[in-house]
């Protein structure tokens, strides 16, 4: 999956006259030295797996998110499976989930062969919608995973009250949240395990693969670390059956230099996003896009920027602005619950009619660290210039100030 994703966003990536969707190169050319500084520590300790590297990363990661753990892994698709694992979780179990998210939030409920229960979202945050999660809590249910899409915090309060009154546990999906808050408190220590991904275009991100757990439970974190070496409990004594997935040493070398930057990075994306705001005010498009809204309590760190388009005119949009070099993606084409792979599952289009709609008509904008203002407001022009070129009743584009 990670290949495909990766190819996808080179595909999309730096344009010769346009705006590319990401571009990572603001992150990596003013840490170059200290980068390779890392690189050759290990290369010299020619220790490649977990090790000293990994133990400070995790004590850093833990840090960050203000818990108590954390169990570096190879991947945040793994990062959700060793969490399943973790608390038993099988055939014959329930977990409830958002059918609008990356495709690793179900397939890990799938792989330990329990049964992926999807909840619409709240149109307003994409985000699981409590009341409905409430509806769907059988005597299977065993955990419910909220995602935190986009970089912002699900609702966790209800989930908690409904963890509580049912003996539920909470896998908190917080691979595009590194940072987020709710209610001052930090994405990963939001439920019993978080769940997070430094795939390259996170907002932490590696230089390739890399996942890790945060826990405040002792228990849970050891049997992590042993889950994630096919359950060896030291020794070769295997009392368990776990998978193999580890973090490299290269990526936790890597990915600890890059967390000291994380803040700031963050800063921009947040900035950025207040700009993109002003911009589509000033263009006076907020009556033809929706932005992403900003729940109270919640501090977003905007992974993505995503947009609405009202009026089924989002595919002409996508077409019309990548033919003209804005570099603009779907995040996500098609809810999980209607995924193939899923069709024993026996949903029907029309179920969850949120994630539906916004399947339908969600964009996602550049927004990476680093994006110019100009680069912004050339999204935003492209924009104005497509939609009210289609649409002749509304007032020609004024330039913004
Ligand atoms: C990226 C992502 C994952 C999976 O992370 P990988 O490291 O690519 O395996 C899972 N869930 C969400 C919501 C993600 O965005």
């Amino acid at each position: 999956m990670s290949e495909n994703q990766a190819r996808r966003i080179a595909a999309e990536s730096p344009q010769p006259d346009g705006v590319p969707f990401v571009d990572l190169s603001f992150q990596y050319a003013p840490l170059n030295d200290e980068l390779r500084q890392a690189a050759d520590r290990v290369f010299a300790s020619q220790a490649f797996i977990l090790g000293q590297e990994v133990e400070t990363f995790e004590e850093h990661v833990a840090e960050y998110c203000d818990s108590r753990f954390a169990v570096g892994c190879a991947s945040g698709s793994d990062a959700l499976l060793l969490s399943l694992m973790a608390l038993d979780i099988g055939p014959g179990d329930e977990v409830i989930t958002t059918p609008f998210s990356f495709f690793a939030t179900a397939s890990c409920i799938a792989r330990t062969g329990a049964r992926p229960v999807f909840v619409d979202i709240d149109p307003a945050s994409f985000n699981l919608d409590p009341a409905k999660v409430e509806d769907a809590v059988t005597t299977r249910t065993r955990a419910i995973l909220p995602v935190h899409l986009f970089g912002q915090c699900a609702e966790m309060e209800p989930l908690w009250r409904l963890a509580v009154r049912n003996g539920l546990a909470i896998i908190e999906d917080a691979c595009q949240a590194i940072g987020a808050e709710y209610r001052g408190r930090r994405a990963g220590v939001l439920g019993t395990l978080g769940c997070f991904s430094f795939f390259p275009t996170k907002n932490l991100g590696g230089a390739g693969d890399g996942g890790i757990i945060t826990t405040d439970d002792a228990e849970l974190a050891d049997r992590l670390r042993r889950l994630r070496m096919h359950g060896d409990a030291g020794g070769y004594r295997h009392v368990e059956v776990g998978i193999n997935s580890r973090l490299d040493a290269l990526q936790a070398a890597v990915l600890d230099v890059k967390l000291r930057h994380l803040e700031s990075w963050t800063a921009s994306r947040q900035q950025n996003a207040r700009r993109y705001g002003e911009l589509f005010r000033q263009y006076e498009l907020l009556d033809v896009v929706e932005l992403p809204a900003v729940k109270p309590e919640r501090r977003h760190v905007f992974n993505q920027y995503c947009i609405r388009v009202k009026g089924s005119r989002r595919d002409m949009l996508l077409a019309e602005l990548r033919q003209r070099r804005i570099g603009c993606t779907v995040y996500y084409p098609a809810p999980l619950h209607l995924q193939e792979c899923f069709r024993d599952l026996g949903y029907r289009p029309g179920d969850l009619p949120e994630a539906e709609a916004a399947a339908a008509d969600i964009l996602a904008l550049p927004i990476f660290p680093g994006l110019r203002p100009e680069q912004q407001e050339a999204v935003v022009r492209a924009i104005a210039e497509i939609l009210r070129g289609q649409d002749r009743r509304t007032r020609p584009v004024r330039r913004a100030a």
